[in-house]
């Protein structure tokens, strides 16, 4: 049966780095939408220009756009064992075209899922985002309190210069956290109900959350 990861949590919540983590201890795909969404915009293309519009302002792109996205990617061959899906869904409208393309992509539907809440103090977030630096070339995620490359401004793991998100300012910030109350923290009671939430506490430095991520996941 496939299995689908599902992640919960505001904006830096830390799930980007252990998402990455999981993906390569599970050997299954990380679908990240924030990444899908930017490569579209480096590459130019028309679903691009218009995610720009509304990533600029820490709003969520219209529903239509990311699920088409998300269903190609859903769609290729190594997501047929299972897959970790980060960034999506964000709202229970997305929750809801997820379930519907499980059933386009999968016919029988039969998909077992989790899904795993981050549950974090978010009095630190914005000061965690204005901090982070990302790798362009190859999406390793730094943080300049806490997680700082060896040498200034360069990727430890292949060497190119650091860049900061163009979305990760305090004002942008703001809004994104507006936006993940507004819409995306009402799927934490949604995935209560359907009974497939698992909550960790993710204040802590990477390890402690992994270890806590690794017992829900094996759990
Ligand atoms: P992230 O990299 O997850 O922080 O996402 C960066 C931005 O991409 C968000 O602030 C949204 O503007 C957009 N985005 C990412 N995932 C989604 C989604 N599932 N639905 C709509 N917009 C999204």
């Amino acid at each position: 049966m496939k299995k689908e990861f599902i992640f919960l949590g505001p904006p830096a919540c830390g799930k980007g780095t252990q998402t990455a983590m999981l993906a390569e201890y599970l050997h299954f795909p990380h679908v990240d939408t924030g990444s899908l969404l930017r490569a579209e915009i480096k590459a130019g293309t028309d679903t691009g220009k218009e995610a720009k519009l509304y990533i600029d302002q820490g709003h969520l792109v219209p529903v239509e756009l990311v699920a088409r996205i998300i269903k190609n990617r859903l769609s290729e061959e190594d997501c047929k064992g299972g897959y970790i899906l980060d960034g999506y869904p964000r709202s229970i409208e997305q929750a809801n075209a997820l379930t519907k393309m499980n059933s386009e992509i999968d016919g029988n539907n039969d998909v077992a899922f989790k899904a795993i809440y981050f549950d974090i103090d978010t009095d630190i977030l914005v000061e965690r985002i204005i901090n982070r630096r990302s790798c362009p070339k190859c999406g390793e995620i730094y943080n300049l309190a806490y997680k700082a490359p060896k040498q200034e401004g360069i990727c430890d793991k292949c060497g190119e210069r650091l860049s900061q998100r163009k979305d990760d300012t305090k004002e942008v910030a703001q809004e994104r956290f507006d936006t993940y109350f507004k819409e995306t923290a009402p799927l934490i009671d949604y995935y209560k109900k359907l009974g497939v939430l698992k909550s960790i506490d993710a204040n802590g430095d990477i390890q402690e959350v992994w270890e806590r991520l690794l017992k829900v996941v094996n759990d």
